[in-house]
């Protein structure tokens, strides 16, 4: 049965029109969100401006699985409050890893329930930290003590970095300011917590130099994709990609979705890594899924369950 699965997975590539193995995918960046409305609208899509279609809980979760499903998504860090992180691990273990968030939205996550739930496997990683939004630094002493659970614990961070939606400071978050997201703002934690695995969030865009300064020194960077490869001009989304592969860091790319409420993206993100000319299908694999793998510490065994051997 593996073998049938294996290969039907083997596709023509719409691009070079030779065959090749479609590659597995893990994303990095989705979020359990409940559904929302606006007006009596779902929120709309920043790019098209469209309604969400899917603008309850239980539209929200089942669209996105199955939007996962369709583009090859074996494996999706999904990031949110407590209760939604919950309700998405348990409707497909197989393929939602659990990320409590700490943002604007909720209540600061109890650091005792976050350690409990980590050690007992429901949840695999803290973030998306967005210290910006909240006018912090990322070594802000609010936010020290979930820093320092993640080195005690040894589980990944992730922290949003870069910039934000238009009009934040006044229409999200008052303290937000894009000065805020320079990934060098990360180094005083790093110095403090040698080797913690870190995913620096939306890959710090637009901060060029300071991402390539910052994941030079510091292997234990990482970065996602997440967002700038769907909402940002595609030629400059792929300006940006082919300079942190100019700068050596193909190894260290992460795919990432930031999915929210709009499906839809999955597929707009994915196709923004797939028809960058300048990647090798090799740097591909690796951004679509190898980098993510090694970051998880996932075993041989599951990444050979991922390409269904
Ligand atoms: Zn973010």
């Amino acid at each position: 049965m593996r073998t049938i699965i294996a290969s039907l997975l083997v596709i023509v590539s719409a691009t070079s029109g030779h065959a090749q193995e479609r590659v597995p995918i893990l994303d990095m960046h989705l979020h359990a969100y409940p559904g929302a409305q606006v007006g009596g609208q779902g929120l709309p899509n920043p790019v098209t401006g469209r309604p969400a279609s899917s603008a309850s809980d239980v539209a929200l979760l089942q669209t996105t699985l199955a939007e996962m499903e369709k583009h090859g998504i074996i494996l999706g860090v999904a990031s949110g409050a407590p209760s939604h992180v919950e309700r998405w691990r348990l409707a497909a273990p197989d393929r939602i890893l659990a990320a409590i968030k700490v943002d604007e939205v909720s209540p600061f996550p109890d650091i005792a329930e976050l350690r409990a739930s980590i050690l007992k496997g429901q949840v695999s990683m803290i973030g998306e930290i967005q210290a910006q939004h909240l006018g912090l630094a990322p070594d802000d002493a609010a936010l020290e003590p979930y820093f320092a659970l993640a080195a005690e614990l040894d589980v990944p961070v992730s922290i949003h970095s870069g910039i934000g939606a238009p009009n934040t400071p006044f229409e999200c978050c008052p303290e937000f300011r894009a000065s805020l997201g320079n990934p060098l703002l990360l180094e005083p934690l790093l110095i403090l917590y040698p080797g913690l695995r870190v995913n620096l969030m939306h890959a710090g865009y637009p901060y060029l130099d300071q991402t390539i300064a910052l994941m030079t020194v510091y292997p234990n960077v990482y970065a996602d994709l997440g967002a700038i490869n769907w909402v940002i001009p595609r030629a400059e989304f792929h300006r940006y990609l082919n300079a942190l592969i100019t700068a050596g860091l193909g190894k260290r790319l992460m795919f990432g979705s930031d999915q929210m409420y709009w499906p839809e993206v999955i597929e707009w993100a994915i196709e923004g890594v797939n028809s960058a000319s300048f990647l090798s299908d090799d740097q591909k694999r690796d951004i679509l899924y190898h980098n993510a793998a090694r970051f998880l510490r996932l075993s041989e065994e599951e990444i050979a369950r991922h390409y269904g051997k």
